[in-house]
């Protein structure tokens, strides 16, 4: 690529820039494609990458000679390979976003690019004992006693100590510090034991492995909770090991995946790297490298691990593919799941879909022949699926100003006493969505957004869950001044464990949401007590319902079947069915036989109906019917163009200059603007249009053509494109 050196290489920098930027290399200096250099722009030096040229676009007409030059290539760092480089471009084209910003995705893991720092741990000098003796010392000794360097948490976990007790002994001279060495990726072992499959999932793992060698291709891999879709994947990323490759795990929520990590240990010998949002900087940088040079054969990861620089990916396996955690909504806007597909056919390598419950998108290319469709039906062994009852809140009410059904209360009774767990589920986090005053009605309102405050008992505040305002609960009415006189309004899982506490003092509960439980590590130890039965009772938001498999787990006892249902937003069957599918399959996983009581005011609704009579595929298929009748994905695109502005004037205004803006086309009809269901979020007012167009018409290029040629927003008024929209908030 390099024999004649060019004069000049584009340089992509990770900047909200629309293109690369022509560069002079100087004399003595080569440089390749992917190369990463550091580049000049105005006083700034960046970090960057040399970029292929655009043959589609008009030669650069910049006099050579008046380009800046390429300050220096990082050479001790691997080059992107030009899949990425390609995947960047076309991730950019399709979201519509600045293909540096996608770079500055692929380059988020800063130490990377800065040779790695010496890591230091301490062991035994032999023939070595301090002059004071404790049990932990003693402890440690014993366990550093093989001789081996030891970083220095790991030895305090390993002997049971504290580290301060390692400090002491180091400044004893009974431990000396020692460098350790590099860090490397854990080695793989295909030979070890694998799971006799069922000959069901036998069935469907010979399907699968029957397209691994033919390139690009998807498989939705359908199957019921337990019915073993990860023992099935597994033999899919077993073959693309034993052929040298690399292989990407996609999971929703990295956090909690610690089962799954443990499973991968017992299935390949070792365990994967991890790549999320909770890795420390220093580890960040080695899986970064690690999968850069070819390393790190298996990775798990959330979204973002999609933008890691594989460069000899061989397959993708998207678990929970339905899931919504797969949008990322802000900066670049993009549905990992379909990212995956389109990295899949960049690499020319399957990619498979994971998922109890499919999302309409995937059904309806599994069944229009886009997608291969395996389906699994039996959960593993003795566990079947749990029984889904209804209750009736409106014939079984709870008691006044309580939140459960005395239906709902016996079953968990009924399961304490037989020594099993349950699981009360509400997707609402905090003790009450509102905060009401008795005496004049006042409701506490986020100044900053048009949302209440939710109060949150347990921190002992109201909180704005858009802006994250908080503000202590007042002793008196802010508007009236009365005492006394301010009443929680409708619960949030705070307030159904205080409802338990009093009904099970017994029991041994823990509330589980996003903002009681912030760490991963926190998070994997409480999901370890479920899991080992130290809990009796499991209150959750959301955060309980994916994935996890807790074995003495009997009752899913969902609170509020009817949260999601009144929703404006076209997927909202679609995502209730999923996600109370999901926490209720949480249930009788293994030996002990499952329940699902589900508490509505509409049993007679589709998705009430669905779950309760198991008829997933009736539902399915009149979602499907209804999502054709108005053209609503998968039967036709949408793109979201938000408008947002410190004065409401100044954000309308500009919405409709767009819209007058809008070229006319045919099968794309542009909708509003129209004031967005929350009209305010951290001050900005907004305004939405949606731009609807046909499955065959190129979206893309119509935003283009249109942005191209409307007026430009001006001051604080911000313009916000989402290709895909799964929020209409
Ligand atoms: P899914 O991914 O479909 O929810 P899993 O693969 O997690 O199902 O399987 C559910 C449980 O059954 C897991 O604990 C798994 O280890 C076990 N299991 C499934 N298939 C087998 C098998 N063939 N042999 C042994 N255990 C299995
Ligand atoms: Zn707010």
């Amino acid at each position: 690529m390099a024999k004649s050196k060019p004069a000049t290489v584009p340089v992509l920098l990770p900047l909200a820039l629309p293109a690369p930027y022509d560069y002079a290399v100087p004399e003595g200096m080569t440089v390749r494609e992917g190369q990463f250099v550091v580049a000049p722009l105005s006083t700034v030096d960046y970090l960057g990458v040399v970029w292929p040229r655009d043959e589609s676009a008009e030669p650069p007409k910049l006099d050579p000679k008046k380009l800046r030059e390429i300050i220096e290539v990082v050479d001790d760092v691997p080059p992107l390979p030009r899949v990425s480089l390609d995947f960047a471009d076309w991730v950019a084209r399709y979201t519509l976003s600045s293909p540096g910003m996608v770079l500055r995705m692929m380059m988020s893991a800063g130490r990377a690019f800065s040779p790695p720092a010496p890591r230091y741990g301490v062991r035994l000098l032999e023939g070595s004992a301090p002059s004071r003796m404790t049990p932990a010392r003693a402890r440690v000794l014993e366990v550093a006693g093989n001789g081996m360097t030891w970083a220095k948490s790991a030895l305090a976990e390993a002997a049971g100590v504290s580290t301060g007790v390692i400090d002491g002994l180091v400044d004893a001279g009974t431990l000396i510090t020692e460098e350790l060495p590099a860090w490397a990726p854990p080695h793989l072992d295909l030979s070890t034991a694998r799971a006799r499959l069922t000959p069901e999932q036998a069935d469907a793992a010979a399907e699968l492995l029957a397209n691994m060698n033919d390139g690009f291709s998807v498989t939705l891999l359908d199957g019921v909770t337990g019915s073993g879709k990860t023992e099935v994947y597994f033999e899919a990323i077993a073959a693309t090991l034993a052929q040298g490759k690399q292989a990407l795990v996609l999971m929703p929520e990295i956090a909690l995946t610690s089962h799954f990590i443990a499973r991968c240990e017992q299935r390949f010998g070792a365990k994967p790297a991890e790549w999320h949002s909770g890795l420390s900087a220093p580890l960040r940088g080695r899986v970064w490298r690690a999968v850069a040079e070819n390393q790190a054969k298996l990775v798990v990861g959330a979204r973002s691990a999609l933008f890691l620089p594989f460069p000899d990916l061989g397959l993708i396996v998207v678990d929970e593919e339905h899931d919504a955690g797969y949008k990322q909504e802000e900066r670049v806007t993009y549905q990992a799941r379909d990212m995956a597909v389109l990295r899949g056919s960049l690499g020319q390598f399957p990619v498979v879909l994971s998922s109890a419950t499919p999302s309409i998108e995937s059904l309806v290319n599994a069944s229009q022949g886009r997608y291969r469709h395996i389906k699994l039906e039996q959960r593993y062994k003795a566990a079947r699926l749990p029984d889904i009852v209804t209750i009736d809140m409106r014939t079984s009410p709870p008691e006044r100003g309580k939140w459960l059904s005395p239906v709902l209360v016996e079953a968990v009774a009924e399961t304490l006493a037989r020594g099993e767990q349950a699981l009360l589920f509400l997707n609402r986090r905090g003790y009450a969505p509102v905060t009401v005053c008795r005496n004049c009605g006042f409701k506490f309102e986020c100044p900053n957004c048009s949302a209440w405050l939710v109060e949150h008992r347990f921190r002992r505040r109201l909180e704005c869950h858009h802006c994250g305002t908080f503000a202590p609960i007042p002793e008196v009415c802010p508007n009236c001044g009365a005492e006394h006189s301010l009443v929680p309004c409708g619960p949030g899982i705070e307030r159904i464990d205080e409802e338990v506490a009093a009904l099970f003092p017994e029991a041994r509960r823990v509330l589980l949401s996003s903002d009681l439980t912030p760490g991963v590590s926190d998070l994997r130890e409480t999901l370890r007590e479920i899991e080992d039965r130290e809990i009796d009772i499991v209150i959750g938001t959301q955060l309980v319902a994916k994935g996890h498999h807790f074995p003495g787990l009997a009752l899913v006892g969902v609170v509020d079947a009817d949260l999601g249902l009144t929703h404006a937003d076209p997927r909202a069957a679609e995502r209730t069915f999923q996600l109370l599918n999901q926490v209720t399959g949480r249930a009788g996983r293994e030996v002990i036989p499952g329940r699902g009581l589900i508490q509505t005011y509409m049993p007679e609704h589709p998705v009430i109906q669905a779950l309760a009579s198991g008829d997933r595929d009736a539902f399915l298929a009149r979602e499907i019917e209804a999502r054709k009748a108005a053209t609503m994905p998968p039967f036709g695109r949408l793109a979201s163009l938000l408008v947002s502005a410190g004065a409401r004037d100044a954000a309308e205004s500009y919405a409709r200059s767009l819209a007058r803006a809008a070229p006319a086309a045919q099968k794309i009809e542009v909708l509003g603007p129209a004031e967005a269901p929350l009209a305010v979020i951290r001050g900005r007012f907004r305004f939405r249009l949606l731009v609807k167009a046909a499955r065959e018409a190129d979206l893309q290029a119509y935003l283009r053509l249109w942005l191209k040629e409307a007026p430009k927003p001006k001051g604080d008024v911000r313009l916000t494109i989402d290709i895909d929209p799964y929020s209409f908030l």
